[in-house]
């Protein structure tokens, strides 16, 4: 397996190179992934955070090349970067929005196509970890650029408002229809069985979620009860981070009419019959 080391470019096909950032974290994994895609004319997805030495790399990387900077998604290990490589660049910066202080040059959906000579990128739109995330396929390699929405090595955050697990699901649902021989994740190593890996998301998604309505309907009347009986196999140092997915969670089997509550420090029980 390619080494996932910050600062080196690494070839993971005949088309897509990967920088990975300097930014390793209990929700960054080894750091952000950023990739390049193309050799004539370049596009990079994910610039990651405003780091001097990471954007230097990429520059370096595409050459004078670099025609396009993509973005999945507007949290600060993924779009910051973008205005720096812009200013390297004077490529423009396209994304689902402008939040969280990234401006794009051109907004862009769902069904947006980008023509490279060598290749194209399709987006689609996968709101769920965060409502204005875009995934990108590659048509020519069938390789999906999944940013936050699929991690390799670490687990993907729902957090309401924004973050929304029914949203979530229905999207895992959609890609799980598309041709994809191999995922390209903001976060961790390269994913050769993305059919496997969705499957694997869906099922634990699916399990936590019976765990959950069994706690409230056992009783437990909080987001932090739920925590401490369902996540007994998470180190509790995470359980201020999983409070955010049970609480996504409630609000999923809430709009199911299966439980009934209002907020994350609020009461849940179940719905009456
Ligand atoms: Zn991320």
């Amino acid at each position: 397996m390619a080494e996932l080391t910050p600062g080196v470019a690494c070839a993971l096909s005949p088309l897509v190179r990967r920088v990975l950032a300097p930014n390793p974290g209990v929700m960054t994994g080894p750091g952000t992934n950023t990739y390049l895609i193309g050799i004539d004319e370049v596009a990079v997805i994910d610039p990651g955070p405003d780091d001097e030495g990471h954007l230097d790399t990429i520059a370096a990387c595409g050459g004078d090349r670099i025609r396009w900077i993509l973005v999945t998604h507007t949290h600060l290990d993924h779009s910051p970067g973008a205005a720096g490589l812009k200013a390297r660049t004077g490529a423009p910066v396209l994304g689902f929005e402008a939040r969280d202080e990234f401006t794009p040059d051109e907004t862009i959906g769902e069904g947006f196509c980008l023509e490279a000579t060598e290749f194209r990128l399709r987006a689609v739109h996968t709101p769920g970890h965060a409502s204005n995330h875009l995934c990108y396929l590659l048509d020519q390699e069938r390789m999906l650029f999944s940013g936050d929405h699929i991690m390799q090595g670490s687990t993907v955050v729902i957090a309401p408002p924004d973050g929304d697990m029914a949203a979530y699901l229905d999207a895992l649902l959609r890609l799980k229809t598309m041709r994809i021989r191999s995922i390209a994740p903001g976060h961790g190593h390269l994913i050769e069985d993305p059919k496997a890996k969705i499957d694997e998301y869906l099922t634990h998604r699916g399990e936590r979620e019976r765990a959950i309505l069994a706690a409230v309907e056992g009783g437990a009347g909080t987001v932090d009860a739920v925590v401490e009986r369902v996540y007994v196999d998470v180190p509790e140092a995470l359980h201020p981070i999983a409070r955010h997915s049970v609480y996504a969670h409630l609000l999923k089997l809430s709009s199911e009419g299966k439980v009934q509550g209002v907020d994350l420090d609020g009461e849940w029980s179940p719905a009456a019959r």
